[in-house]
């Protein structure tokens, strides 16, 4: 019998996105953690785990010596939904091969790669099942299997899913995993568990696979929370659900004192958390039952960070494809839920006139924080629409339908974070397998025109609804440099792209003030910008301003006031609002 004390094992995380848990940098899914903590409970030492991200082993080819030389060798991974990635590229078959054929201790595979692998993680693409020549598939739950095969003595496990108290366990104990992660501690994000499963059962997903909704209670979740905060961690999602509201409740209905527990002891246990944001929101929830969803949505608005998301799954707008896929929600009632989420929580931090509760649907409507007067930071929850197309039944009046109720929620005055369309993935074990991705196929080029369409007429001058110019948006992590200028984002759930003019230092965090936008990304000078160093690209970007303005500012440098320099660059009579962007730092604070 092999004793646990002296294994050494290596996890390699090739990243996950399914449809309610991501794990693509600087998010780190549940698996390698709750990984980590099976192996740990099973008897395996903490020192003796390593655990290895794909992006690291292909920059730093001395860590593929831990894969080479482990006893036992977990690879991580699995895509089913498709998806671009910035912050880092997932594994492709071949490298998930390539670590197999070098483990040369006993290997494992699990995560979601168990549902399939695709040629390409994109829309309109069919999946097979494969096991890329490792020892074990992990069918159930990977860390369910990684500890049954350690109590084995590296011999099998039998398929099986963990229990709510295992990941009780498991959660806490593999925190400390997260510190070997690359992006830790200031730019990780943890995806955090509140449920898996599914009360409803669309005809393309694969959250169903994982039965009905089974809720961790929220000490499960807070205890999570303080060890992660123990380990360095600052940001968190709660994304690993199908629908928040829903949690805690009897699998349909929402409990809102769940929600307050959940959300309130996270506050306790981390109050120095920078993030706290969520995914999914299921929209028949907010409008089947409106109050206590209400209530809900009120609870996480006054506990979350700003700029919070919940996607809502709409899927289609079209009544047949509605009905052929067993999709849950109607248009009108979607619509519902993004009045309503915009009511209660389309507030802005320090617009304290619409914050608490809204009217109802009897009384006016409060709306969201918009106009001139609301302040610059982004709402603190707004709804995202998800639409995902190549479904059965999908005709060319469902492109025009979805195209009308996107339009609808525009000309209401509401606010949408933002809008995903994409296609179909079609997933072994889910209904779409039988019609696979011909449909996607066959109206790809229909599908190419209405997203440019989608681009143009709804996300952008929604983007200026949210985030109008001078909206400050604090903490943007430099990623990366193109065409002259610096991109980067926000910790948080679907965070904006940024791009800054000039090419700063990577890797670090400024505050942005937003001064354009595009389809799904903005443009956005430092916040706030100091006149008597501010180049003339990043003057220029300020509207209103222009390059004769932006010369005369440079040119009559130094300046001891921003009135000063108003005056200086003959912007007095200007709608340009200067001061909301600018300030004068002295020379010996720049130094
Ligand atoms: S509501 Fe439908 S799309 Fe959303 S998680 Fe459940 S089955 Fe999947």
């Amino acid at each position: 019998m092999i004793d646990p004390e002296t294994l050494s094992v290596t996890i390699v995380d090739g990243y996950v996105d399914e449809p309610a848990h991501f794990g693509v940098p600087p998010y780190v899914s549940t698996y390698p953690r709750y990984t980590a903590g099976a192996l740990v409970d099973a008897g395996v030492r903490p020192e003796a785990i390593t655990y290895h991200t794909i992006d690291g082993l292909r920059d730093e080819p001395s860590q593929w010596q831990d894969v080479d030389e482990a006893d036992l060798l977990v690879y991580l991974g699995g895509m089913t939904v498709p998806g671009k990635y910035v912050g880092g590229t997932p594994a492709e078959p071949d490298e998930v091969r390539e670590i197999a054929w070098t483990a040369n201790g006993t290997s494992l595979m699990g995560g979601p790669v168990r549902f399939g692998v695709g040629e390409a993680n994109e829309g309109g693409t069919e999946t097979t099942r494969q096991d890329l020549d490792f020892d074990f598939v992990a069918k159930g739950d990977v860390e369910a299997a990684a500890f049954d095969l350690v109590e084995s003595g590296l011999e099998g496990f039998g398929d099986r899913m963990r229990d709510v108290e295992e990941v009780t366990r498991w959660a806490e104990l593999g925190a400390f995993v997260v510190e070997d992660h690359p992006n830790h501690p200031d730019y990780l994000i943890c995806e955090l568990e509140t449920s898996r499963g599914c009360a409803y059962r669309c005809s393309f997903c694969t959250e169903p696979l994982y039965g009905s909704p089974s809720f961790r209670p929220p000490e499960s979740v807070i205890a999570e929370v303080e060890a992660l905060s123990e380990h360095g961690v600052r940001h968190f999602r709660i994304g690993r659900q199908a629908d928040i509201l829903a949690y805690g409740g009897d699998g349909e209905a929402p409990n809102p004192d769940a929600l307050r527990e959940l959300y309130g002891g996270i506050r306790e246990v981390a109050p120095d958390l920078q993030t706290l944001h969520l995914d999914n929101m299921n929209p028949i929830t907010v409008v089947k039952w409106p109050e206590q969803a209400r209530e809900g949505i009120r609870i996480i608005a006054e506990h979350n960070t700003p700029g919070d998301t919940a996607a809502f799954g709409l899927e289609s707008a079209d009544p047949v494809v509605q009905a052929e896929n067993d999709l849950n929600v109607s248009a009108e009632e979607c619509l519902e839920a993004v009045r309503i989420v915009n009511e209660e929580a389309g507030w802005r931090p320090g617009d304290d006139s619409r914050r608490g509760p809204a009217a109802g649907p009897d009384g006016p409507r409060l709306g969201p924080s918009v106009g001139p007067d609301a302040p610059r930071r982004l709402p603190k929850l707004l709804p995202g629409i998800n639409l995902v197309h190549g479904l059965k039944g999908e005709r060319e009046e469902t492109y025009e339908l979805n195209l009308e109720f996107l339009r609808t929620v525009y000309d209401e005055g509401l606010l949408l974070r933002r809008v995903n369309v994409r296609q179909v993935m079609a997933f072994a074990g889910t209904e779409m397998s039988e019609t696979g991705a011909s449909i996607a196929k066959d109206h790809k080029r229909l599908f190419k025109r209405y997203k440019r369409t989608v681009r143009e007429e709804i996300d952008n001058p929604m983007l200026e609804r949210v985030a109008p110019p001078g909206t400050v948006l604090p903490d943007v992590h430099l990623e990366y440099h193109r065409d002259g200028k610096t991109f980067g984002r926000q910790l948080g759930t679907y965070p904006l792209l940024v791009a800054i003019p000039g090419e700063r230092e990577l890797g670090r965090t400024i505050d942005v003030a937003v001064v354009d936008h595009g389809y799904r990304s903005v443009t956005g000078v430092p916040y706030p910008l100091d006149l008597n160093a501010a180049t003339m690209d990043e003057l220029q970007a300020i509207p209103g301003i222009g390059r004769k303005r932006a010369g005369d500012l440079v040119v009559n440098r130094p300046y001891g006031s921003v009135d000063e320099a108003f005056a200086d660059a003959s912007m007095t009579d200007t709608d340009v609002d200067l001061a909301s962007f600018a300030t004068i730092r002295s020379l010996e604070r720049r130094r």
